[in-house]
């Protein structure tokens, strides 16, 4: 039996109180994700409480942080518009998925270039009866150039897609002006950090925070870094695809 209650108080640890629907669309998700990884590649981490904590509470980090949760709950009070978030190299969907789940309100855009991810993606949208959120095929550098898709976004999240100066190009191009870039990282981010400096500015991003924290229960450190889009990214980027991972920005 798969325990609900440990996911429940992970979550409360990090002060999220999760109700009976979340708990179960959790639970669905646990469930397709070990269904489907028996026949295509979607995780090396199938044990329930392993993906409790490294794919669902690990994905939830940014829900702790005032400029995240603030943010959604102040925009949406003032019912001008939907927080609008899109997650680049998405995966099985991690952190986009997790996020929906405990942020309903949230319109978001779960972006991968893997089709068979985004087939899987579909059924889990569906099984979880979300709204507001849409899987799409293709690359973060063509995507980015697309007028429907280019500074639409208040956030742009990522995890475990590339390095920091590469992840910049492809992900900063999506976010609106005055909205965040959040890059999940494991411990060292010191270096990845000095490298992307320069990547950051020309793109129109600028460094505001490192949250460093500690997956709860566990010794697992991570880091959120918060880039804050100030300007607008020049039009020649982000450079054609797989230019950002060959040769990043320097
Ligand atoms: N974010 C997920 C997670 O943390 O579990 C998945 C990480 S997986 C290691 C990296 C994913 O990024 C893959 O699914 C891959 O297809 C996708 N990806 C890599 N480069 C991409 C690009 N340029 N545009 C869109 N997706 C990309």
């Amino acid at each position: 039996m798969n325990n609900t209650e440990d996911l429940k108080r992970k979550c409360q640890t990090m002060g999220i109180t999760l109700s009976e629907k979340q708990l179960a669309q959790f639970m669905d998700y646990y469930e397709l994700l070990t269904e489907w990884n028996s026949f295509m590649n979607l995780t090396a981490i199938t044990e329930f409480e392993e993906v409790v904590l490294k794919h669902f509470v690990d994905s939830l980090a940014v829900c702790r942080t005032e400029l995240f949760a603030d943010r959604i709950k102040k925009q949406t009070e003032e019912k001008d518009s939907l927080v609008s978030l899109i997650d680049v190299g998405t995966g099985a969907g991690f952190p986009g998925i997790p996020l929906k789940i405990v942020f309903p309100e949230l319109r978001i855009t779960l972006l991968d270039s893997l089709k068979k991810r985004i087939h899987f993606l579909e059924e889990v949208i569906e099984r979880l009866e979300l709204k507001n959120i849409t899987a799409v095929h293709g690359r973060a550098e063509d995507f980015a150039k697309q007028p429907d898709y280019r500074e639409q976004y208040d956030f742009c999240v990522s995890r475990a897609v590339a390095n920091l100066a590469s992840l910049s190009e492809l992900c900063i191009p999506f976010v609106k002006e005055n909205g965040y870039f959040i890059s999940y990282k494991s411990e060292k981010t010191k270096e990845e950090l000095a490298q992307a400096k320069k990547a950051i500015s020309v793109l129109g991003g600028k460094t505001e925070k490192q949250i460093e924290y500690i997956l709860p229960e566990s010794d697992i450190k991570r880091t959120l870094l918060f880039i804050k889009k100030e300007k607008q990214t020049p039009n020649q980027y982000p450079r054609r695809a797989g230019t950002p991972v060959k040769e990043p920005l320097k």
